[in-house]
């Protein structure tokens, strides 16, 4: 049999990582990306003389070994996060943050070189034979005899293989499948949680490393907030600066204006007026996007049905596959199991066809 056509729903990490492993392979396949940018959860957002800043995906361990194998099958090196030796940690919103010292850390963090999103630019790059179509929202699939057929916002594509790597949630959520996907994959699917997807990320970026240069290190834990962690975001050349967290996601109804005045208002506890100085404030309020967040019907539990064996399966004879960070066995939700899951559904069509 000739290889087969092999449509895949979404250009994030596990879209893009398992284009590029079919070719590998000898496949040629199509990209159907629903927003007008790849990366999906990797967004790195570049702005002149500011370092690049991680609105989405940031940090690996050397226990992501899915990931850090194709980083480095990749060239792309790693760096470790900046911590410094204190870190500021607010207990109860009724005494003082307290400064601590941190201990050494035997398994730190680490940071992609050039940005997330070089991993993302470097697979796009490194894919000749799959054609990447942005803007296509897919709304419907349908098997006929002879061919999976896929509607979009914009267009229709045919395959003999199609790929989900779109959250679960929203295969559930905003595709129409004809024949009916079993309601075994589907009931699991609509209650799978998307790690992340609720989360709302800040970042301010300075002249000056402030928090540096008083030993205090960029690092807060709060559970006081509005801010629950900050950490030093600056570029690995040390030659920009940024402080980068996570605010509280009830914020989320608050306008922008209203976060970024929580923001300063918060950190002027820590490090004072300097913080005012800021060159610019940047924010992701990850629930406004559409192609990421759902709302659940009912409470979800942080990695709800992640891995669930029922992502494992081959539909429809042989000609849908479900994948994605969420379906991952080993760390669903994260960068690693994006890889992974690129890997296992790569592997069950080059083992097959
Ligand atoms: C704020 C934040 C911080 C994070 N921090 C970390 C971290 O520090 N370390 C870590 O390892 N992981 C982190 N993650 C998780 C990490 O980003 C994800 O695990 C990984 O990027 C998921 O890749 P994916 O390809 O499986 O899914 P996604 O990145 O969600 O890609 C799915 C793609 O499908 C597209 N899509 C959706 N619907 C459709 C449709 N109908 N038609 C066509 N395309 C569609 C989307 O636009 C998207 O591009 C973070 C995520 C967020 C949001």
């Amino acid at each position: 049999m000739n290889k087969p056509d092999i449509v895949i729903v979404g250009g994030g990490l596990a879209g893009l990582t398992t284009a590029y492993l079919l070719e590998q392979k000898g496949y040629q396949s199509t990209i159907l990306e629903a927003r007008n940018r790849l990366g999906g959860r990797i967004l790195t957002c570049r702005y002149d003389d500011e370092p690049p800043l991680e609105m989405g995906a940031t940090w690996l361990g050397k226990k992501h070994t899915h990931l850090i194998n194709l980083l480095e099958q990749l060239d792309i090196g790693i760096f470790e996060q900046f911590m410094g030796n204190k870190a500021y940690y607010e207990p109860i919103s009724t005494s003082p943050p307290q400064l601590v010292q941190l201990p050494e850390n035997e398994d730190p963090t680490y940071r992609i070189e050039g940005g997330s999103d070089n991993l993302i630019q470097t697979l796009k790059q490194k894919l000749n034979n799959c054609s990447v179509e942005l803007g296509q929202a897919v709304t419907s699939i349908q098997q006929n005899d002879r061919a999976v057929q896929i509607e979009t916002t914009q267009s229709r594509f045919n395959a003999d293989i199609v790929i989900l790597t779109l959250p679960p949630k929203l295969l559930h959520e905003h595709i129409s499948f004809l024949p009916t996907l079993p309601s075994s994959l589907t009931d699991i699917a609509a209650q799978t949680h998307t790690w992340m997807a609720d989360s709302i990320k800040v970042a301010l970026s300075y002249r000056t490393p402030f928090w540096r240069k008083e030993n205090t290190s960029g690092t807060i834990m709060s559970n006081a907030g509005p801010i629950t962690e900050l950490y030093d975001h600056s570029n690995q050349e040390g030659s920009q600066f940024a402080l980068k967290g996570f605010m509280n996601e009830a914020y989320h109804s608050l306008s922008k204006k209203e976060r970024r005045e929580l923001t300063i208002d918060h950190l002027q506890k820590f490090y004072g007026s300097k913080v005012d100085n800021y060159l610019s404030y940047h924010e992701t309020v990850w629930r406004e996007e559409p192609y990421t967040f759902a709302n659940y019907q009912q409470h979800i539990l942080p990695h709800q049905h992640n891995g669930e064996p029922i992502f494992q399966k081959w539909y429809w004879d042989h000609s849908l596959l479900v994948a994605g960070s969420e379906t991952a066995q080993a760390f669903p939700g994260y960068m690693d199991g994006a890889v992974e899951s690129a890997r296992t559904v790569a592997k069950k069509i080059t083992d097959r066809f």
